[in-house]
């Protein structure tokens, strides 16, 4: 409600400028259901152009497709009243044209309950049944399930997305339309489909939301995941990363075919420390492993991984008790090194320091220069 009151203003510059504005779309429906609201959009009569003039302080962020990002004391995503262009390929069109009337714009939504709009008297206005809808906690495509998911077949998998951040049901006749639009999830791009099913998966009731993609056939076009010879129908909220190395520890989708997920090189990096903590998770570490675990990664991405394992171990004591957090910890550094022994550098100091790090790491070795050239003395050969 108070982030709401912060966009009031925004629309009475616009109102009083003579043009009609509203907000719309996730921020309305989360209102409605008493949920944390993430961004306001905003929707206006008035063109691109005007937007600009009517406010100081504005981005251009997306002004081809109506978009002016407005900063006031929030920033705002303003988009002129709009129909979406033809569809071809069954892909969001790039081209858009702009319309007068507020119904239009609201009825080229997806669901009931991301069409309505709240005008600045808190006045909801909807012309789909979208309170309904979220009286009912259901998922009802706007208009004709099938045409709207052939215009853009993204939809399907935001159907499943909002099933799960909700904890909604998807309608019958929506679901119908999904299982026989499923193929045509092929002509997406993979960056727009894996947004969605990483909101998918940190929602709510994921299990419903991967159930309704496996279950619509709607996987078996999406890559990746329609290579795993497994699903995992998590019980409770994963990252994107965490439920992919999921499926690569066990085995049920090979490496190769990673790459069609097109991530960035961060998230591949999280994959890969997923799948080996969750293997040393399995393992039956014992404290050793578990100290070299918590050393290595963060305890964030460990305990989100145990909850997919037998492992009980108390990671945050792990955590807390660390010896050293990382290499530059430790008191003595490759030179140090190669001088006490009087040598030059080789494979043996790489092997050298790892040693030494482990050693301290698990609490065999007393993180004191005096202490680890001992150790080196008695260790280390070159
Ligand atoms: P969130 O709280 O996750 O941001 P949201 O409802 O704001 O949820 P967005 O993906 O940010 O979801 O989209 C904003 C609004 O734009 C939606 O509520 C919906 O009205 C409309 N919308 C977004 N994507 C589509 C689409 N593919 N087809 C039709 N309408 C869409
Ligand atoms: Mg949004």
């Amino acid at each position: 409600m108070n982030k709401l009151k912060t966009a009031l203003p925004v629309l009475e510059r616009l109102n009083a400028a003579g043009h009609e504005a509203y907000i719309v779309g996730g921020a309305v429906r989360n209102y409605l259901l008493g949920l944390p609201i993430n961004d306001i959009d905003i929707t206006t009569s008035a063109l691109p152009d005007v937007v600009e003039s009517l406010f100081s302080r504005t981005v251009p962020i997306g002004k081809e497709h109506g978009t002016i990002m407005v900063i006031t004391e929030d920033t705002f995503e303003v988009t002129t009243y709009r129909a979406d262009g033809d569809y071809i390929d069954h892909r969001r069109p790039d081209h858009v044209i702009f319309v007068k009337e507020l119904k239009e714009d609201l009825i080229r939504r997806d669901f009931t309950v991301n069409a309505m709009a709240l005008d600045e008297q808190m006045q909801v206005i909807d012309y789909v049944g979208g309170r309904a809808d979220i009286e009912r906690r259901l998922i009802r495509a706007v208009g004709i399930p099938r045409e709207r998911f052939r215009e853009d077949a993204l939809r399907m998998v935001r159907a499943a997305r909002f099933e799960s951040v909700l904890d909604f049901a998807v309608e019958e006749a929506t679901i119908d339309a999904m299982i026989s639009c499923a193929p045509l999830i092929s002509h997406v791009a993979i960056e727009r489909i894996v947004t969605e099913i990483e909101k998918l998966l940190g929602g709510l009731s994921p299990s419903a939301g991967i159930r309704t993609l496996r279950d619509s056939g709607l996987i078996h076009d999406i890559p990746f995941f329609k290579d795993c010879q497994e699903l995992l129908v998590p019980d409770q909220a994963l990252s994107l990363e965490v439920y992919i190395a999921y499926h690569l520890y066990r085995q049920w989708v090979t490496d190769r075919a990673l790459p069609q997920l097109k991530l960035s090189n961060e998230s591949v990096h999280m994959i890969r420390a997923g799948t080996e903590i969750l293997s040393v998770l399995d393992s039956q570490p014992d404290l050793a492993e578990l100290e070299m675990l918590v050393y290595r990664y963060s305890a964030e991405l460990i305990i989100e991984c145990q909850t997919l394992t037998a492992d009980k171990s108390d990671i945050m004591t792990f955590w807390n008790n660390r010896r050293i957090h990382s290499r530059q910890d430790i008191q003595v550094d490759g030179h140090i090194l190669m001088t006490h022994l009087n040598t030059g550098p080789g494979r043996w100091l790489k092997a050298a320091l790892s040693a030494i790090e482990k050693e301290i790491v698990t609490g065999n070795l007393i993180n004191s220069q005096e202490e680890i050239l001992k150790w080196v003395d008695k260790h280390v050969e070159v």
